[in-house]
């Protein structure tokens, strides 16, 4: 099909692929599993954010099945239509005792979260947005829909927060909202939340923490990154996703009552995008009930991620900054990086290139993510290819 008016399409793949930046996306030929078919090869599957192994769990699929039988295939509406189901209703409350908040309130994604809250909070030009420099893509484009200012700190850098919470604007400020990712996707470090919570709070700021890689993860029973510093009843607002450890897909804040339901009010995402598939929220309430029964998926996650690092470490790998299952391996050289992830593949083992702009120049990397799934010998097979490879590329 050709369109002379959509000419610059063209011109524009051509550029993403002289500039490396052109994707194509390997394609899943099994269920996510810690060893999976992956573009028809069988491969130790490093790249899911499936950490407790719950995307193919028997029980959370069945519990999918059941309520697909009950409440059938889809909503059909959204959430202040008719879109709510009691299943709905039932999962806000749970996560909302999950995160030990007042309420909770689901969205169509953690994306779709994080601009719901910045774009419902942050309404005037006299609000102000502070941001890490390493949040993630929907915190920056939910300060783009927000009529707030901005500024950003240097990444969990506490004097960079202070200067700015010092600062006359933001003292001038109407409202100022400190928003952090909990656990960074790319290196895997964790937020100074304590230091965050001291600082917002003696400046009159509020705190929002995004725990897309923290919930299922970190914390009592994966509760995430308040109950990691114990800070349960001082951080404003709680967003989680329902697409990793919990292995659905979808949102949600945990905050107090009154907030929940301003945001059920206000909150675009939630009342122009309808709401999930009940067997979504079945998915969620089986992999809540597994967490708080079943203390031994969370023991394997950190077992196996102890053991990974260790031996990568061992064998002379720059693991970066990391203190969670996100591993990411410099490399340096967003080239480097495509040809290691390349080799890798060809060797049995996926891990993901990521390179300039995802992340800066000079720091392109692999990064692997171990999961609760994984057997210690599919992450010695990984590691024993990491070493092969790793060498022939003159990277240790
Ligand atoms: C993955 C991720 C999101 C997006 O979550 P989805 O549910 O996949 O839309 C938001 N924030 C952070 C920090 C993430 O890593």
């Amino acid at each position: 099909m050709k369109f002379k008016t959509l000419k610059f399409a063209d011109d524009e793949v051509k550029n993403l692929k002289k500039a490396n930046r052109f994707i194509t996306p390997r394609i899943l030929n099994s269920a996510q599993e810690p060893v999976a078919i992956i573009d028809r090869k069988k491969v130790v599957n490093l790249t899911s954010n499936n950490y407790l192994a719950m995307a193919n769990n028997p029980k959370v699929k069945k519990a999918s099945i059941e309520a697909i039988k009950k409440y059938g295939a889809g909503t059909a509406a959204v959430r202040t239509i008719i879109g709510t189901m009691s299943i709905h209703a039932e999962l806000e409350k749970k996560f909302a005792a999950f995160k030990q908040a007042e309420a909770a309130i689901l969205f169509q994604s953690g994306f779709t979260s994080n601009t719901a809250l910045c774009q419902s909070l942050m309404t005037s030009p006299e609000d102000l947005l502070v941001s890490d420099e390493l949040n993630h893509a929907s915190i920056i484009d939910g300060g783009r829909l927000s009529k707030a200012a901005k500024r950003i700190y240097k990444h969990r850098d506490m004097n960079s927060l202070k200067e700015i919470l010092e600062s006359k604007e933001a003292r001038k400020a109407r409202r100022c909202m400190i928003v952090t990712d909990g656990v960074f996707s790319m290196d895997g470090d964790i937020a100074p939340l304590d230091e965050i919570e001291k600082l917002a709070h003696k400046y009159g700021a509020f705190v929002m923490v995004d725990d897309a890689h923290a919930s299922g993860v970190i914390g009592k029973q994966g509760k995430g990154t308040v109950d990691h510093f114990n800070l349960h009843g001082k951080i404003e607002i709680q967003i989680g996703t329902l697409s990793k450890a919990f292995a659905a897909v979808g949102g949600y804040a945990a905050t107090t009552k009154n907030l929940r339901d301003y945001l059920g009010s206000v909150a675009r995402p939630f009342l122009f995008s309808s709401s999930q598939p009940p067997s979504v929220a079945a998915t969620c309430l089986a992999v809540l009930d597994i967490l708080k029964h079943d203390p031994k998926i969370l023991k394997k996650l950190w077992s196996n991620t102890k053991f990974f690092k260790e031996e990568l470490t061992k064998a002379g790998f720059d693991i970066g900054n990391s203190e969670t299952p996100i591993v990411p391996i410099m490399v340096g050289d967003t080239q480097k990086a495509i040809k290691f992830s390349q080799m890798l593949f060809k060797e049995g083992v996926f891990a993901l290139s990521i390179g300039f702009p995802t992340v800066p120049k000079g720091k392109e990397r692999l990064r692997a993510i171990v999961t609760a799934g994984h057997t210690i010998k599919d992450l010695e097979f990984a590691i024993k290819k990491f070493i092969k490879v790793g060498k022939k590329l003159n990277i240790v």
